[in-house]
């Protein structure tokens, strides 16, 4: 009813046969008119009017509006890779992230980089090692391997940073790298000298300073 009431064009051949049998109609003469029949249980007549009514809903030979059909196999992919998604229980990223969705980019491309990377745990200060056959770096107060679960969440060494920044010494991933990541994400990173930019070789770089007792105050 919707859309045979709009003005914008239809597309769909159902409404597109609706329009083209009512304007022959009312070229030979007919008066229509078209209202919302609620449902009316109760009222005599309405399982022999909807006995009618629900074949013609049945399966028809009819064609698919394309528009329609992307989007049935969208979602159908989506279920899909969701299912999937689900069962990787052991994938770090799936607590990051629980539902396979878009997630919109941020404006500032650096810092779209740099949130992607954090996303994923692989960042240049956490695997640039790897590139180099060199030692991973190593948390000094905490005698364990860096990583970015552990700089975010757990490394005692930030604890005054998080409760200034995120009220809570201990903050959880998914509330940091969410859809929406948290807005003192980046104030927290800056402060505890985590920077992202090389200017002179043009690549977004991570760079922090372990090696040196963070400005905490
Ligand atoms: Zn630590």
């Amino acid at each position: 009813m919707r859309l045979c009431a709009s003005f914008t064009i239809p597309n769909h051949p159902l409404v597109l046969n609706i329009l083209d049998l009512f304007n022959k109609l009312i070229s030979r003469g007919f008066t229509i008119f078209f209202c919302w029949v609620p449902s009316h249980v109760g009222i005599v007549g309405n399982e022999q009017a909807d006995r009618p009514a629900n074949s013609a809903v049945a399966p028809m030979d009819m064609t698919i509006p394309v528009v329609d059909l992307k989007k049935h196999v969208k979602m159908l992919l989506y279920s899909n890779w969701q299912e999937q998604w689900d069962l990787e229980t052991n994938n770090k990223r799936q607590s990051v992230k629980l539902l396979v969705q878009h997630w919109p980019s941020l404006t500032s491309r650096k810092a779209d980089t740099l949130l992607t990377r954090l996303r994923i745990g692989h960042t240049r200060f956490t695997h640039l090692h790897l590139l180099f056959g060199e030692e991973p770096p190593m948390c000094s107060l905490c005698i364990c391997h860096m990583s970015v679960r552990h700089m975010l969440s757990e490394c005692a060494n930030f604890n005054a940073r998080r409760l200034q920044f995120f009220q809570a010494p201990s903050v959880s991933l998914p509330c940091l790298l969410d859809k929406t990541p948290h807005d003192n994400l980046f104030p927290f990173l800056k402060s505890i000298k985590f920077f992202f930019n090389d200017l002179i070789s043009g690549f977004t770089l991570l760079y922090a300073f372990y090696h040196v007792p963070p400005p905490l105050f």
